[in-house]
């Protein structure tokens, strides 16, 4: 039986590959802030800021009141505010945390009484390479994504009775609006530290997500999988 699957940040690049990739197993409903258009197979689109909590918590509401559950959840809306952290003001601080950590939270929470009430709950936190290893510039960034890693690992153990699977993917260097807002020059350094020596595609990571949701990888859990063409190994030569 085709699966409910809810995917933030759905709208474009990873989150939109996600969505895609579900599509053959899933209804799927794609949230973001920037009005996403409908998956291509079944689902619906919604326009929500992970910011906002009632608004989440009535739309993942409607998912569940519609499909009578959900059995998939990934949480991919994410931004950037970059600066070196003496300069970095609360607002920047503060919106990154709340988008990336605390949206996720909000997302997980309002569908985990589904989630645990699903024959089939995964529960799926894209990070970053970043937040395993951190990045110059990029504190508020970086404690976002380590925080995914606690929060997911956490959710994992609480989850694990009622049989839902709770993992972190961490991307590298993908190519995305978020990477191609980035200098050239920034660009061509992160493919010379990547070891394949190229960017990563949208659905290189949404490939690694559709295998998290399946029955496949039920005994998989409490993990973080980094896709990143090699850049946790560090020197390339
Ligand atoms: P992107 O900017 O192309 O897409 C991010 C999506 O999140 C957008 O559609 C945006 O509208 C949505 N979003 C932002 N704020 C939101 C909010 N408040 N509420 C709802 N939706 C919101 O970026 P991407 O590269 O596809 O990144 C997707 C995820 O992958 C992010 O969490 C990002 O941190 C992570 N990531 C990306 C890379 C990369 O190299 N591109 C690497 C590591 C991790």
């Amino acid at each position: 039986m085709r699966a409910t699957a809810l995917v933030t940040g759905g709208a474009r690049g990873i989150g939109r590959a996600v969505v895609d990739a579900l599509a053959p197993d899933a209804w799927v409903a794609a949230l973001d802030v920037a009005s996403p258009t409908p998956p291509a197979g079944v689902g619906t689109a919604l326009e929500v800021d992970v910011r906002d909590p009632a608004a989440l918590e009535r739309a993942v509401a409607q998912v569940i009141a519609e499909r009578g559950g959900l059995d998939w959840v990934v949480c991919c809306a994410g931004i950037v505010r970059d600066r070196v952290s003496w300069k970095m003001s609360d607002a920047e601080w503060g919106d990154v945390l709340d988008v990336n950590l605390t949206g996720a939270f909000r997302t997980a929470r309002a569908a985990l009484g589904a989630l645990r009430a699903s024959p089939r709950g995964r529960l799926v936190f894209v990070s970053s390479i970043n937040g395993l290893r951190g990045r110059f510039g990029q504190a508020n960034y970086a404690a976002s994504k380590a925080g995914l890693t606690g929060l997911g690992r956490t959710l994992a153990l609480e989850l694990a009775r009622d049989g839902v699977t709770v993992n972190v993917v961490a991307p590298g260097y993908i190519d995305t609006e978020m990477t191609r807002a980035l200098p050239a020059d920034a660009r061509d350094r992160a493919v010379a530290r990547t070891p394949l020596q190229r960017m990563g595609r949208s659905e290189e990571v949404a490939a690694l997500v559709r295998f998290l949701c399946s029955d496949a990888a039920g005994f998989i859990t409490g993990t973080v999988i980094p896709v990143d063409g090699g850049q946790l190994l560090g020197a390339v030569n």
